[in-house]
C-alpha cells in the first residue's frame, strides 16, 4: 500500500508517523513544497512552541475553538490533550505547563519538538519528498493520481495536510475536486489604531479588561496590551478569532467598547463614593487596580486634573469617571497579523467529513488534517492540538 501525505506541517508529520507506525509495511510518502519542513512549529509560540494546553476535559476544550467545537469533539474522544502529552514524552519531550494553562517543551525550545517530529519520521522510514509541489489529484477508481512537480505518481490513500490558506484561489484545486470551501478569512489579529493617541503607551498591560465590539454581540475577556500599532493581548485576539468572520465584513473598520476593569457599573459607582471624602490625590490613589500610566492617560482623556484630590471631584467629573472606566471607546481601523499566533478561519466544510476518521465522504482512501480544515482555535495552543489530534487519526485510519 502506497500512501502520500501532502504537506510536511504538524498535522502532516503527525499524519506520516502515525500511518507508518500503524503499518511498517505501508510506504509513506510526505510532499513538502519548500525546502523546509515544519516552518510554522519553528516559530510557533515565540521559538518556544506552545504545543498544547493543559485541558484535559473534552467538553472544555472545545470551547476555545470558534469553528469545529462540534466535529473536534467527536475526534477529540480518539486523541486529545492527554494523548498529545504522552505521545510527546514516549518520544522523549517532556512538556511543562505554565501559569496559564499553556503547555512547552522543557527545554523551552520549539527545535525539540521538531527533532522528535523529524527523529521519528526518520526512524519509521517515512519518505520525506522537500521542493516537491502536488499540483493537482486525480482521483481514479481505487487510487490517485498526484501531479508532483513535472512528474505523475499513482497512491491507494491520500492525506492532505496543506495548512491554512488566507486566500480563496490557494483551495482552488481542492474546489476543482467538487469540495466546498469556507471562504477563508484571518483569524487571530491584533487591532490597529492609527488615530487613537493610547498608542502612546505602548507596552502597558491592564489584566482583566472586557471588550465589547459595537454593534455586536461579541465580548471578551482578559489581559488587553497597549501596543505602538493599537491593542493586543488576550481580550483582543479572543474578539479576533470569535468575530473573524463578522470583522473581515467591516473591513476591520468598527468601534470597540471597553471596561478596562471588568467591574459592574454599581462596583465602579461604589469605589468612586468610598473614595469621595479621601484628601489623597487622585494621580497617586487608582482603586481599579489600573497600571498608573493607563490611569493618568484615562484622567486626562476626560479632563480631570490628576492633582486633585478625590474629596475635590465634582458630580460631572464623576460621572465623566464612570463612562471612561465602564464604557471606554476606540476607533479600529486595519488589523496586524504581523508575528502573532494567526490562523486561518474557513478551509474545507466539516460536512464533508467523517470527524472519527477524517476521510472525505466523497472520496474514500482520501483524508483531511491541520489548518486545511474549516477549524481553528483560539491562542494558547488549541491550533496544534487539532493538528495533532486530526493529523494522528488521518495517519491511523488511512492504514486501515
Ligand atoms: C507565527 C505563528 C505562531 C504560531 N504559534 C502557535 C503556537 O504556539 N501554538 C499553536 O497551537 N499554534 C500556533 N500557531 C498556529 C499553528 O502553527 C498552525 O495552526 C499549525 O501549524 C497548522 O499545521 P498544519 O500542518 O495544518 O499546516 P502548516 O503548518 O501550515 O503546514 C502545511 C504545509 O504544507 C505545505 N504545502 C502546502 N501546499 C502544498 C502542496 N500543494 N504540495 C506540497 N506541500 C504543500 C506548506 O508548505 C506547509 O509546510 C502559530 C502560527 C503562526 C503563523
Amino acid at each position: 500500500m502506497k500512501i502520500a501525505i501532502i504537506g510536511g506541517g504538524a498535522a502532516g508529520f503527525m499524519a506520516a508517523i502515525t500511518a507508518k507506525s500503524s503499518d511498517s509495511s505501508a510506504e509513506v510518502v510526505l510532499f513538502e513544497k519548500s525546502d523546509k519542513v515544519l516552518s510554522k512549529v519553528k516559530i510557533s509560540g515565540g521559538g518556544r512552541c506552545n504545543v498544547t494546553h493543559a485541558c484535559f476535559n473534552i467538553s472544555e476544550l472545545t470551547k476555545h475553538y470558534p469553528r469545529g467545537k462540534k466535529f473536534l469533539k467527536k475526534s477529540f474522544a480518539h486523541f486529545y490533550t492527554k494523548d498529545t502529552v504522552d505521545w510527546f514524552e514516549e518520544r522523549g519531550v517532556k512538556l511543562k505547563i505554565e501559569d496559564d494553562n499553556r503547555m512547552f517543551p522543557n527545554t523551552n525550545s520549539s527545535q525539540s519538538i521538531i527533532d522528535c517530529l523529524m527523529g521519528s519520521c526518520t526512524s519509521s522510514g517515512v519518505s520525506l519528498k522537500l521542493k516537491s509541489t502536488v499540483k493537482s489529484i486525480l482521483p481514479q477508481k481505487d487510487k490517485f493520481i498526484l501531479k508532483v512537480n513535472e512528474g505523475e505518481i499513482a497512491v491507494d490513500r491520500l492525506i492532505i495536510a496543506t495548512g491554512g490558506s488566507p486566500k480563496l484561489h490557494g483551495l482552488k484545486w481542492l474546489i476543482d475536486l467538487n469540495y466546498e470551501v469556507e471562504n477563508p478569512v484571518p483569524s487571530l489579529f491584533t487591532f490597529n489604531m492609527p488615530n487613537e493617541s493610547i498608542k502612546e503607551l505602548m507596552g502597558v498591560v491592564a489584566t482583566d479588561v472586557s471588550v465589547h465590539i459595537q454593534g455586536n454581540k461579541l465580548k471578551h475577556t482578559g489581559p488587553l496590551l497597549i501596543t505602538h500599532w493599537g491593542m493586543s493581548g488576550p481580550a483582543i485576539l479572543k474578539c479576533s478569532a470569535w468575530g473573524a468572520r463578522e470583522l473581515a465584513h467591516t473591513d476591520y473598520r468598527f468601534n470597540i467598547q471597553l471596561n478596562w476593569a471588568n467591574l459592574s457599573e454599581n462596583d465602579y459607582v461604589n469605589l468612586i463614593k468610598e473614595h469621595k471624602n479621601s484628601n489623597r490625590i487622585i494621580a497617586n490613589k487608582n482603586p481599579f487596580n489600573l497600571p498608573n500610566r493607563l490611569w493618568l492617560f484615562l484622567l486626562s482623556k476626560i479632563h480631570i486634573d490628576s492633582n486633585i484630590s478625590w474629596n475635590q471631584l465634582d458630580k460631572k467629573s464623576g460621572n465623566r469617571l464612570l463612562n471612561v472606566l465602564f464604557n471606554d471607546s476606540y476607533q479600529v481601523n486595519g488589523k496586524t497579523t504581523f508575528k502573532e499566533e494567526f490562523v486561518t478561519c474557513g478551509g474545507i466544510s466539516l460536512n464533508q467529513v467523517n470527524p472519527q476518521s477524517l476521510e472525505s465522504k466523497k472520496h474514500k482512501g482520501l483524508y483531511f488534517c491541520g489548518e486545511v480544515l474549516d477549524i481553528d482555535g483560539v491562542t494558547g495552543g488549541f491550533n496544534f492540538q487539532s493538528a495533532w489530534t486530526t493529523g494522528y487519526l488521518a495517519g491511523k485510519n488511512s492504514v486501515l
